[in-house]
């Protein structure tokens, strides 16, 4: 069996997971991140979802998030590094109903993504196709994660560890306590479709032919109309499909994965034939994953929960801060409304570095969706931005704790907090 080592290893390089590897490498460890992906960035380009939700408090418009989020989308021409509130993003990028802004290309930030890390190069090294596929824990401590890529099996030694996979593989394996929801929300498949020609009555009688295609049996789950034209004005980005399964099983997820390319297929016939609009319309892509919005999530030392939102409860290690209204979809039929449940708007919010950090080990930190929170308080603190801050603070800490000889779990959160502070990042939960 091969074998690497290094300070700090990175398993998932989605949205935490880019963030982390960035900042554990600029704060000087020797850092490697491995992706299952040939690219990183997680749902923005494995699913190809363009929203950067998370950075605006929506009753304000001021960011709460600054760091390695902002300095992508000044990266990607969107903003400037000063940039503060909504007011400071281009206004067609914006929805300033849902406190929302997205970016016009989501190639465009696959390859950005490779910039940056390879600007890191003397402290981190990615490897791609590499999946992250068990682990072997000793007196408390991650003592190796294997891997698995065209080179066979290869046992990684690492100081440190964090966790990004979304799923929470490595803490699950490692034997830390994890809770999931129940019903897990569904997962989806994002499509995008082109020659699209828009009249006034193209979302109405979209959103009908899906009713009737469910009704009729061709169509199982969706969400209607589910559309939009973000990319261009002739290019509709679809998010209608539905598939209610627990991607942390196999076999289930690989049903989900042919059942969402279905549905995709299924709803462009539907409005190719049938929808004013889309005569001469082409399937332009998929993908290449089905999206997952909720599996594991650690029990860590802080759950952030509903009441923390409520009650705006603040925290001395506060290392992000989170401002996204619950968005929880069910795993079944909805029209008009993608969210079901209260849509509750928190103020913005301390998220705390103890819920980066699982119980029984002490090496390990998990970040991203999958970081220790209530399913309620979830459906707020999973969303992409706040992913980021948290992958942010995680690398930071990872590489403190590389410093200082000191492991994660011990790690005074507070001094994380400083750290971040001086890199324009961390909490900005007070305005
Ligand atoms: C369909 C869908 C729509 C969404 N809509 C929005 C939205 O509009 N706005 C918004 O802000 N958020 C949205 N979200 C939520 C948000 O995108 C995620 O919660 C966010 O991406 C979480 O970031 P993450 O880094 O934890 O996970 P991800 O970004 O998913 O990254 C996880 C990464 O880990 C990799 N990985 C997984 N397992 C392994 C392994 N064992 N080894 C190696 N690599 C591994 C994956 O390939 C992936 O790159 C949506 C999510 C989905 C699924």
């Amino acid at each position: 069996m091969n074998s690497l080592s290094t300070d700090v290893l990175v398993c998932g390089g989605g949205c935490a997971g880019l963030a982390a590897a960035l900042s554990s490498s600029r704060n000087g460890a020797k850092t490697l991140l491995i992706e299952r992906a040939g690219f990183s960035g997680g749902i923005v380009t494995t699913v190809g979802l363009p929203y950067f939700d998370g950075l605006i408090d929506k009753p304000t418009g001021r960011f709460v998030v600054k760091g390695i989020a902002l300095e992508l989308l000044h990266r990607l021409g969107i903003a400037k590094p000063g940039a503060k509130s909504i007011d400071d993003l281009p206004p067609e990028l914006v929805t300033k109903y849902w406190g929302s802004m997205w970016i016009p290309s989501v190639e465009h930030f696959k390859i950005l993504a490779d910039e940056l890390i390879l600007a890191q190069r003397d402290h981190l090294r990615v490897l791609y196709h590499s999946v992250a596929c068990g682990v072997e824990v000793q007196d408390g401590r991650v003592a190796a994660v294997m891997i698995a890529n065209k080179d066979g099996l290869t046992r990684v030694e690492a100081r440190q560890v964090i966790d990004c996979t979304g799923d929470g593989d490595i803490a699950h394996w490692a034997g830390c306590p994890t809770v999931s929801t129940t019903p897990l929300m569904p997962l989806t498949m994002h499509f995008r479709i082109g020659n699209v020609v828009p009249v006034k009555e193209t979302k109405e009688v979209a959103k009908k032919v899906l009713i009737a295609a469910h009704q009729e049996g061709r169509l199982a789950n969706f969400y209607g109309p589910g559309l939009i034209f973000a990319f261009a004005k002739d290019e509709c980005y679809v998010h209608a499909t539905r598939v209610p399964a627990d991607a942390t099983n196999a076999a289930d997820f690989t049903r989900a994965e042919i059942q969402g390319r279905q549905d995709a297929w299924t709803i462009f016939n539907e409005w190719k034939a049938k929808v004013p609009g889309f005569e001469n319309s082409y399937y332009i892509m998929s993908g290449p994953y089905i999206g997952v919005r909720d599996t594991r999530r650690i029990v860590g030392l802080h759950v952030l929960t509903l009441q923390d939102l409520q009650q705006t409860t603040r925290h001395d290690d506060a290392v992000a801060t989170g401002c996204w209204f619950l968005d929880v979809h069910p795993p079944e039929v909805s029209v008009d409304k993608p969210f079901t449940g209260s849509g509750y708007q928190p103020k913005p919010y301390d998220i705390s570095y103890r819920t980066l950090i699982p119980q029984t080990v002490s090496n390990l930190l998990v970040a991203g969706r999958c970081h220790s929170a209530s399913s309620e308080a979830s459906a707020s603190s999973r969303v992409t931005v706040t992913a980021m801050a948290l992958g942010e603070a995680a690398g930071c800490a990872a590489a403190l704790a590389i410093r200082s000889k000191d492991e994660v779990a011990t790690l005074d959160g507070v001094k994380v907090r400083e750290a971040l502070s001086k890199q324009n990042a961390g909490p900005f939960t007070d305005a």
